[in-house]
């Protein structure tokens, strides 16, 4: 089964509004984290080959809900609710910190972390909150510049360059690469990461 197929068997599992809520914590887990509008539904459903698997238009900073998608059996991505609109109350930033953080902090099956950043507004104080706090716990994090072909290919390589120096800390840093959901552009680099963090079996069982 090539990965592409993989992930297009991807189907809507579960929202939980809090983490008590998920599907049992085992097998594996890959969660999605950006800021509201970095084009993570876009990503999610691109990686996937769906149209509307993960929906892109939703209310902004409304959806405080982790939303399940299984693969097969173990493995399943998971999108976390966005973050940093200006116009979310404190008390729903609260509620955000509060169902990530301890999704984050607890899910023991949660093998990697892909947090998603416009690629022309990348590295926002809560991007790299989340990134230092995800590193200092030991998840794995991979880094998709979004929104790849709103730049020339010189200007991205540029910003790519300038993301990994700045991440570049620490033992374990962040992977850092271009995504464009509209060009089709990094899906595969994404599904690779993906394959190693999901432990992919690469054996067709038939399915
Ligand atoms: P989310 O809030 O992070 O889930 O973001 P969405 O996936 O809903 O995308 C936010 C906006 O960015 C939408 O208007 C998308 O059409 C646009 N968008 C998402 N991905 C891309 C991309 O790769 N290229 C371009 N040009 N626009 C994108």
């Amino acid at each position: 089964m090539s990965p592409a197929d993989f992930y297009r068997r991807a189907r809507f599992l579960h929202s939980a509004a809090r983490l008590d809520q998920s599907p049992p914590d085992d097998g594996f887990e890959v969660a999605f984290a950006g800021r509201s509008n970095a084009g993570k539904s876009s990503a999610i459903n691109a990686l996937c080959g769906q149209k509307s698997l993960a929906r892109t238009s939703k209310t902004p900073g409304r959806t405080q809900l982790l939303n399940y998608f299984a693969l097969d059996d173990a493995r399943r991505l998971v999108d976390l609710p966005g973050y940093g609109y200006a116009k979310v109350a404190a008390t729903l930033r609260a509620e955000w910190q509060g169902v990530v953080g301890d999704y984050v902090e607890g899910r023991r099956c949660l093998r990697g972390l892909v947090l998603l950043m416009d690629i022309r507004h990348p590295l926002k104080d809560m991007d790299r909150q989340l990134i230092d706090w995800a590193v200092a716990l030991g998840r794995p994090v991979h880094i998709l510049l979004t929104k790849a072909d709103k730049l020339g290919r010189s200007q991205a390589n540029a910003a790519l360059s300038a993301v990994r120096r700045a991440v570049a800390d620490g033992p374990a840093p962040p992977t850092v690469q271009l995504y464009s959901a509209v060009a089709s552009q990094g899906v595969e680099v994404l599904a690779g990461v993906l394959d190693r963090w999901l432990d992919r079996p690469h054996e067709d069982a038939g399915g």
